[in-house]
């Protein structure tokens, strides 16, 4: 295989100041990930993954080491990803069709292709017919839709996912892993995808990092060679998701009990 990451973290460490008091978030991280790849991050709470995908936009400079994206260094914001947070940050007063338009026309995208764009992404994420509603008026699964929708409308190359279906119903959370799925097949974008949950990151994932507490640094990677299209529904059942969750979670298990005095 030819080696040329789309993004990838050299030897990085990230340190925050409170006062004049240094907080080591991540240190020595190398890790690279490939065009197309789904990648989850998992680690205890405070490891320091959402400070990865905030090197990856650019959001904040590392200390040490360098950010990488197709072979330069990340240093300003990066535009070629799109970031989707747990909170789905849509604006009330506008409606569906205008939430997940309005960057495009701020960008000056012509109208025609506004609206060539916007049908095809309403198709995408299953919002037909949502297109006039407001976003008080959806439930939190079609809120998750919009804010992929919104995202997705952009063509970034990469997508960054910061435990985007945490707050949703257990249930809610699987049609939501059903559909994302189905996306990425059709779309192919490369996801880097932030999470808690075991269960979600093997589902998901074709690889999945393990960082132990903070510092957060790379404890454990692991190929998720599940075969493809999954069921999130089902795919729990099996004994090969049983197999890698019992490892994942031998290589978790200290640090989380560590980390929340459980
Ligand atoms: P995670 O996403 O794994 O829960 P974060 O990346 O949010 O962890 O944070 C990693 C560590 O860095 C935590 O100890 C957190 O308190 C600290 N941290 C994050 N952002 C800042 C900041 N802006 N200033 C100071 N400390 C921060």
């Amino acid at each position: 295989m030819i080696d040329s990451p789309i993004l990838e973290f050299r030897d990085v460490t990230k340190v925050f100041y409170k006062g004049t008091q240094p907080v080591v978030a991540l240190e020595g991280l190398n890790i690279k990930i490939q065009e197309g790849e789904f990648v989850s991050v998992i680690g205890p709470s405070g490891c320091g993954k959402s400070t990865l995908l905030n090197l990856a936009a650019g959001l904040s400079p590392a200390a040490k080491g360098d950010v990488i994206y197709r072979g330069s260094p990340v240093d300003k914001i990066n535009l070629s990803v799109g970031y989707i947070t747990q909170h789905d940050n849509l604006l009330p007063w506008a409606t569906v069709r205008k939430n997940i338009t309005m960057g495009l026309k701020i960008r000056n995208v012509p109208t025609a292709e506004r609206k060539q764009r916007l049908e095809h992404y309403l198709e995408l994420t299953g919002l037909k017919g949502f297109e006039n509603h407001y976003p008080a008026e959806l439930s939190g699964g079609m809120r998750k839709r919009c804010s992929l929708a919104r995202t997705l409308i952009y063509s970034p190359e990469m997508v960054l996912m910061d435990e985007p279906f945490s707050a949703l119903d257990a249930h809610v959370k699987m049609i939501m892993h059903k559909e994302l799925l189905r996306i990425w097949d059709e779309e192919r974008k490369t996801i880097l995808f932030i999470t808690h949950d075991l269960v979600e990151a093997i589902t998901l994932s074709d690889r999945i990092i393990v960082l132990s507490a903070r510092p957060g640094q790379v404890k454990q990677v692991m190929q998720v060679d599940l075969p493809r299209p999954r069921d999130p529904f089902t795919l729990h059942t099996k004994p090969e998701f049983s197999a890698i969750f019992e490892t994942l979670w031998d290589g978790l298990k200290d640090d989380i009990y560590k980390g929340e005095n459980v």
